[in-house]
């Protein structure tokens, strides 16, 4: 079932009116993992972030379905209530607050806004304790502060439990990977796994063939000068590896 569908999309900074997308097409369904590659500055991060609605874009033309509605007339907090999530690049420390009590909170904020009963601190304490596994992580992890001391691949996991506590549809991971080692890198890659459901979708940003080849996404594209060039399976990201970028541009 189709879940996304852009088409044609054009946008600029809204300030300066720069254009930064310039015609991207892609269609997701349920169930699909894409990956989006591409030099620095060819205009990822814009693109996922004009997906959640980021005001610094202005969208200039093209358009984009998101469930069957038009994403681009909804607010952000709507596109998040019907599933769209983006994991953020770098993500904010939040003194004095429990990581349990900052998803209990934006747990009931989305269900408020779906109607549905929130849950109170016994009740999400048990909602939100078996998904710790699908991000390798302990329970005392949830009395800790938000992102305060954790490690690089702890806030990672952090943002995939986010997703998970969420309900997210479509998660959108800019770069997700950037400074893990090895290991954590596994981690974040099962966890990222374990979003994945028949219904879900993931879209993610990555610079590596090493997160690729765990998570073996369903499609890789390449985008290049705000425009996506091509697009194929894992063997892309290989090529991309051995031969770089202009082995497979589209210019
Ligand atoms: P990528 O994620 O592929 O590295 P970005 O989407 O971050 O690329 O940026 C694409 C281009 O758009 C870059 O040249 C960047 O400097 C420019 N750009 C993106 N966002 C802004 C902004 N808010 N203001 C000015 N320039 C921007
Ligand atoms: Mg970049
Ligand atoms: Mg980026």
């Amino acid at each position: 079932k189709l879940l996304l569908e852009v088409k044609d999309l054009s946008a600029v900074v809204s300030e300066s009116k720069q254009p930064i997308l310039k015609g991207v097409n892609l269609t997701v369904r349920q169930g699909e993992v894409h990956a989006v590659m591409g030099k620095n500055g060819s205009g990822k991060s814009t693109f996922a972030k004009v997906l959640v609605g980021h005001p610094d874009y202005e969208i200039t033309g093209g358009s984009v379905t998101y469930k069957g509605d038009n994403l681009l007339e909804m607010e952000p907090e709507e596109r998040a209530v019907a599933g769209l999530f983006m994991s953020f690049q770098s993500p904010v420390v939040i003194p004095g607050v429990s990581n349990i009590d900052f998803l209990n909170m934006a747990y009931n904020a989305r269900r408020r806004k779906l109607g549905q009963p929130e849950l109170g601190p016994i009740e999400f304490y048990g909602y939100v304790s078996p998904k710790l596994e699908l991000v390798n992580m302990k329970v005392d992890f949830l009395n800790r502060n938000v992102n305060e001391g954790f490690s690089g691949g702890e806030r990672k996991r952090n943002e995939i439990l986010q997703l998970a506590v969420l309900g997210t549809e479509l998660a959108i991971l800019d770069e997700i990977d950037s400074g893990l080692d090895v290991d954590a890198l596994r981690d974040v890659a099962n966890a990222v796994k374990g979003l994945l459901t028949p219904e879900n979708s993931i879209l993610m940003i990555t610079h590596y063939l090493r997160l690729l080849e765990f998570i073996k996404p369903t499609f890789i594209h390449i985008m290049e000068d705000g425009k996506i060039v091509k697009t194929g399976d894992i063997s892309i990201a290989k090529i991309l590896e051995k031969e770089g970028y202009k082995a497979i541009s589209g210019s």
